[in-house]
């Protein structure tokens, strides 16, 4: 049986945050620049005109909405905002704002100018939204007083402020909201070499040393995803301290990632169980995604939300109309030999 939703967090190639990345040095590996951001550079150089532009203008800067897989650095990228414009940050989450209330009281407190960052703001409740629609476009909200003929529209201003949203499913956004950020960007999956500079800066906050050969061994097990290479470096720099007095080489790497279960190209167990799966109960796909979360006794949105994009994104498993089908590059993967081959044999 597979690890329940609440294990996933902690699979050590998940790209959702887990209580493994809060740790002490944590705050020291987000960067706090642009200049220390790595790649994403079609971003921040329209981010950068914008805040230019605003700054030169005294003017709030356009409400930004970033999108894009967990771990890429959205986050990070909306405090790297706030700090090149000059201004505070406040954080919450989209299901953190329950009551209509809770985003006016936490806008009304905000300074003029600052940044507004919502995490998950495909999760915002439609009485919560629809506050955000006047705040966001008038920097105002109206509010009803009294009940019934007597009732009557006032309205509230509020300091103008930025809102950052960050999103891991933009088709969950309503037409309204969307429309109201004048930026938006889709934030990309990084370069092997993107994720060895970002290797190797962190290895130097962190106080270890390691060459450009083994932080490239780290970065092929990264699945082009900032937060895994930081967790994968964390581990091996562990593994480097018991084992090997400290020196991170490409056996402390690879002895660390076997002791993980993560292959040389970062599947873990569970993903090449999934391809395994497919291959040897089901021919190899058709099969419907449903049929593949009983199999490895998942839900449906597990599959579909935590293992299949690095799957697909790599390759090795394909969307048809008729379900999931395993793809040549992942039979030579696993070394398994093709449906078509056992045929003629
Ligand atoms: P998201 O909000 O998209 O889930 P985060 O912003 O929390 O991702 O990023 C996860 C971690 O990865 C951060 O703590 C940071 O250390 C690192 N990181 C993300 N993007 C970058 C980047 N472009 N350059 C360097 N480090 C990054």
């Amino acid at each position: 049986m597979i690890s329940s939703e609440a294990e996933n967090a902690e699979r050590i190639v998940s790209p959702k945050a887990s209580s493994d990345d809060f740790g002490k040095f944590e705050n020291n590996l987000r960067p706090k620049k642009f200049a220390d951001y790595v790649g994403q550079e079609i971003i921040r150089e329209n981010l950068m005109i914008a805040i230019e532009a605003a700054k030169g203008r005294d003017e709030v800067l356009d409400h930004v909405l970033l999108h894009g897989a967990p771990g890429l650095g959205k986050t990070t990228l909306a405090s790297v905002i706030a700090a090149e414009f000059g201004v505070n940050m406040k954080v919450t989450s989209g299901p953190a704002l329950e009551k209509q209330g809770d985003i006016a009281s936490i806008i009304s407190n905000l300074e003029p100018f600052d940044v507004l960052f919502i995490d998950e703001i495909h999760r915002l409740k439609s009485v919560v939204e629809e506050v955000l629609y006047t705040a966001m476009e008038d920097f105002g909200i109206d509010i009803i007083i009294g009940k019934g003929p007597s009732a009557r529209n006032m309205r509230i201003n509020l300091p103008k402020f930025t809102l950052i949203g960050a999103t891991t499913k933009v088709s969950m956004i309503s037409a309204p909201l969307l429309s109201r950020f004048g930026n938006v960007f889709k934030l990309q999956f990084y370069s092997e070499k993107e994720i060895c500079e970002i290797v190797m800066r962190s290895a130097k906050i962190l106080g270890c040393s390691l060459d450009m050969e083994v932080a490239k061994l780290i970065a092929n097990c990264a699945r082009q995803t900032p937060r895994i290479a930081n967790r994968l470096l964390k581990r091996v720099r562990d593994y480097a301290d018991v084992k090997h007095n400290s020196i991170i080489s490409a056996e402390s790497v690879s002895m660390a990632m076997r002791s993980l279960g993560i292959d040389e190209i970062g599947l873990d167990s569970v993903d090449r169980e999934i391809l395994s799966i497919i291959i040897e109960k089901f021919r190899g796909g058709p099969v419907g995604l449903n049929t593949i979360a009983a199999a490895i006794s998942e839900e449906q949105s597990t599959v579909e939300d935590i293992y299949e994009p690095f799957l697909i994104q790599k390759g090795f498993l394909e969307r048809t109309a008729r379900g999931r089908m395993v793809t040549d590059r992942a039979y030579r993967h696993l070394q398994m030999l093709h449906k078509d081959t056992l045929k003629n044999a």
